[in-house]
């Protein structure tokens, strides 16, 4: 079996074929770090990881960069507002760690790099320049434009011709470009008053922020958007990659951008696979308070826990539109319940001393092959993670069948079924089965450990007392410290 993946840029599915055959280069276009992040984020992320660990079990090292934008007029807004920081960069460090926060709550493999803008200057730069030599781009008034015309495959990846195309940019830059389409590179000065007004929460202060400012050969200012992927793709992980992934809503105009400005500099191919991650809708125009607050990704993760929630996302493949509601939300939730009920069933018997009669069930064994080959075809049907949830179910059935069936238990055959449950769901699909961790859950148990270290430390420094009397205090939470060789476990 192939992996297959529908690319954006032809249209096709595609057999996945990696420039070299044992790894794969994978750009994911990561935030703005401007607000908290919200479920549809979380969409991207989870599916952007799946598709990580499913390489990675096909046997693929992955080299896997995840930007952050922290230059935009959206940070700038928020400057001064609710002690989020006095500066454009002191705002986007606070996002950043909230997101990180956010993305380990939801179990995300990490990716090997998260570049950021203002770390990339230096390198923007040097594309800007190269891109004026071949006569790519032309300088106005301070600014830098990309000139569309130039480039003759402009509009392949939005399958969009150029004499049908909108205007790109703001009004005011119209004056200073040669065809509406062309887009800013470099941008002379900071952020207009305008446009900070435009994303402000609050009212604004009496001198509105306008943002840091870079000196570069044209002027001071500010590097276009989309010329900032280009740059850190190029710096971490090569000239032309295999996999470049999104949201379906930065097709155009930030990937075509990213395409032209990239390739222009190079004459090679940017990415050979575009692959975009379809938006999570809300269904009905009524938004309740109380689904605002479910919508960011801290509230979804307490509330729900991380396995609903990555259940919920990945019922859908990541190129189907998928509708928030509570309806699909409650029935994610069930889902996992049914899955995570097996497993533990299962998990359970498979432990027992009674464990190790010789039966085969037949009908075990044969759903445990089923569902590892259905899932792999699954996956490998261009990432259909719905199909591959299904597969899975099917074996949380047939163990369940098993175990109410009267007769001896078939232990190895539920061996084996637990191994594909950790195999498939735990390592490839994310889920943590075993605890149900929802990100309070996760924080008191940090907590926990935390305090247990410090009891040993005082037993190593001699302090029984201190150390009976943190556990005394444990205990009276209904925490309950055990002592072992492998050093204190804790229960709830
Ligand atoms: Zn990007």
């Amino acid at each position: 079996m192939t992996l297959t993946v529908t690319n954006t840029l032809t249209g096709e599915r595609e057999e996945f074929v990696p420039n070299d055959p044992d790894s794969v280069l994978l750009y994911f276009c990561g935030l703005t770090v401007s607000d908290m992040a919200h479920l549809g984020h979380a969409r991207s992320w989870v599916h952007v990881d799946v598709m990580h660990r499913w390489l990675e079990h096909l046997g693929y090292e992955v080299h896997h960069v995840e930007n952050f934008t922290d230059v935009n007029e959206k940070i700038v807004a928020r400057v001064g507002e609710d002690d989020l920081g006095d500066s454009e960069r002191a705002v986007a460090r606070h996002f950043v760690s909230e997101v990180i926060r956010d993305m380990r709550s939801l179990n995300l493999k990490r990716a090997e790099v998260y570049p950021r803008v203002t770390e990339h200057i230096p390198e923007v730069v040097d594309l800007v320049e190269t891109l004026i030599e071949k006569g790519y781009a032309y300088e106005s008034n301070g600014s830098v434009y990309f000139d569309v015309t130039q480039f003759e495959d402009y509009g392949k990846l939005s399958n969009q011709r150029l004499e049908e195309m909108e205007t790109q940019g703001e009004a005011d830059e119209r004056s200073e470009k040669r065809h509406p389409a062309d887009f800013a590179l470099w941008k002379a000065g900071g952020v207009d008053p305008e446009d900070v007004a435009e994303h402000r929460h609050g009212e604004l202060p009496d001198e509105p922020p306008s943002g840091e400012i870079w000196e570069s050969p044209w002027s001071a200012g500010r590097p276009g958007w989309h010329i900032e992927c280009s740059a850190m793709s190029m710096t971490h992980l090569d000239e032309s990659i295999d996999l470049h992934v999104g949201g379906q809503d930065i097709v155009f105009p930030h990937h075509e951008n990213e395409i032209a400005q990239s390739e222009a500099a190079t004459g090679k191919q940017f990415a050979r696979y575009w692959l975009h991650v379809r938006l999570l809708e809300i269904e009905g125009e009524k938004m309740s308070s109380s689904l605002q607050n479910y919508f960011t990704v801290r509230n979804a993760v307490s509330e729900f826990g991380v396995n609903p929630i990555r259940m919920f996302l990945l019922s859908t493949a990541y190129n189907r539109p998928q509708t928030y509601s509570e309806t699909t939300l409650s029935e994610a939730v069930e889902r996992w319940e049914r899955l995570s009920g097996a497993y533990e069933r299962t998990v359970e018997v498979v432990d027992s001393p009674d464990a190790g009669s010789k039966v085969e069930a037949v009908a075990l064994r044969t759903a445990v092959s089923e569902t590892t080959e259905a899932f792999a075809a699954a996956m490998d049907d261009d990432f259909n993670t719905r199909e591959a949830l299904a597969a899975l179910l099917d074996l949380a059935r047939a163990a369940n069948r098993h175990l109410d069936a009267e007769g001896p238990y078939d232990y190895q055959g539920l061996e084996s079924a637990v191994e594909t449950f950790d195999e498939l769901g735990g390592e490839v699909l994310g889920f943590s089965f075993g605890r149900e961790s929802t990100g309070d859950v996760r924080l008191a148990e940090d907590v926990i450990r935390l305090i247990l270290d410090i009891r040993e430390h005082e037993r190593e420094a001699g302090n029984y007392e201190r150390a009976d009397a943190l556990r005394d205090e444990l205990e009276s939470l209904e925490i309950t410290v055990q002592d072992t060789d492998d050093g204190p476990t804790f229960r709830l």
